[in-house]
């Protein structure tokens, strides 16, 4: 063998040793990294961020949402005085973010429930993501009944099954909760239904026009216990008296009004406290329009309006 060739081959062999040394100590650490991860590395990692999630999503659930209850009122003192301190506390207790805002009507037509809703859904705060319609004289007596950020859009608290007096099963009336959008996409409610009655019912068909799907509580055994309706019904009568051709004009879905075209003055917002409790109060003017809806006016004021002409 030549020289050259004795170097040739010596070096091959370091060559070989070489990397025969660095494919062992290769094949080496992958086993102890895979031993390792094949021990305790897993469980824990899983473990940790399993509860990370959980933590983080039972956080942002209480945090992130928060409920503007928009009472529609007037005249019911002694209601709203229990109210209050009832359902602040209430809440409070199952941690659901909340204020009260009581939507008094100050003007002198006949009550407009589904108005005052869309004027609080207006004055309310943008910090609330969603909004309860709530009647000033229904609160929940089972603690189990929830009020949460409403996964389909719309969860109707007050449901036929528990109401104490509402038993049909379009009926959407008493407590209803909707998010913000779901709200906007109806266009509120309607603002020709002056004195008492349907404009729940009405709501109902632009809920489903938009084919919002309804959630209600489920699993509560209380029945129609489950609320208190602090209603005297002689004492407090309902405005069910019609006028002109308010039952025709109402028999059918307004797609003309809505929140987005209401109109009204705020006469004045003060915040309040009822036995520890908050409360915005926001007086409401609201303003009608005689030729479309004459019925809103209450019918003392019918010969006076009719001998100037303003009504028919
Ligand atoms: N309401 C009011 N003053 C009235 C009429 C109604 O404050 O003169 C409000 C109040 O929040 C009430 C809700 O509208 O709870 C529904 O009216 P009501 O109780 O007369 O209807 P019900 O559901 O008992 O048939
Ligand atoms: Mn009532």
């Amino acid at each position: 063998m030549s020289a050259w060739i004795q170097t040739l081959v010596k070096r091959k062999r370091t060559k070989i040793v070489f990397v025969g040394l660095t494919v062992t100590f290769s094949l080496a650490l992958i086993l102890m990294v895979k031993l390792q991860s094949d021990t305790e590395q897993p469980v824990t990692k899983t473990h940790k961020v399993i509860i990370r999630t959980e933590n983080a999503e039972s956080t942002t659930v209480t945090e992130r949402h928060k409920m503007a209850i928009l009472v529609p009122f007037r005249d019911r003192f002694e209601e709203l005085l229990e109210f209050v301190p009832y359902m602040h506390d209430f809440l409070n207790k199952q941690g659901t973010a909340h204020q009260i805002y009581v939507i008094n009507q100050v003007d002198d037509y006949r009550f407009n429930r589904a108005a005052l809703i869309n004027v609080g859904f207006l004055e309310s705060g943008k910090d609330c993501d969603y909004i309860a319609m709530h009647d000033v004289d229904l609160v929940p007596v089972n603690p189990a009944i929830a009020y949460p950020y409403p996964r389909t859009g719309v969860y109707h608290v007050a449901s036929p099954d528990l109401h104490p007096l509402y038993h049909y099963k379009k009926f959407v009336g008493g407590i209803l909760l909707l998010t913000r959008d779901a709200f906007t996409s109806t266009n509120g409610m309607s603002n020709r239904y002056w004195g008492w009655g349907l404009e729940d019912d009405e709501f109902y068909v632009r809920m489903r026009r938009q084919m919002l799907e309804i959630e209600r509580p489920s699993g509560i055994t209380t029945g129609y216990e489950t609320f208190r309706h602090i209603h005297n019904r002689k004492k407090r009568r309902r405005d069910t008296a019609k006028h002109f051709n308010q039952t025709q004009e109402l028999r059918h879905l307004d797609k003309k009004t809505g929140a987005s075209n209401i109109k009204y003055t705020i006469d004045s917002k003060t915040d309040i406290t009822v036995a520890g409790a908050p409360a915005k109060i926001i007086n409401v003017v609201l303003d009608c329009d005689l030729k479309d809806t004459p019925w809103c006016l209450k019918p003392e004021y019918h010969t006076v309006y009719k001998a100037k002409g303003l009504i028919p």
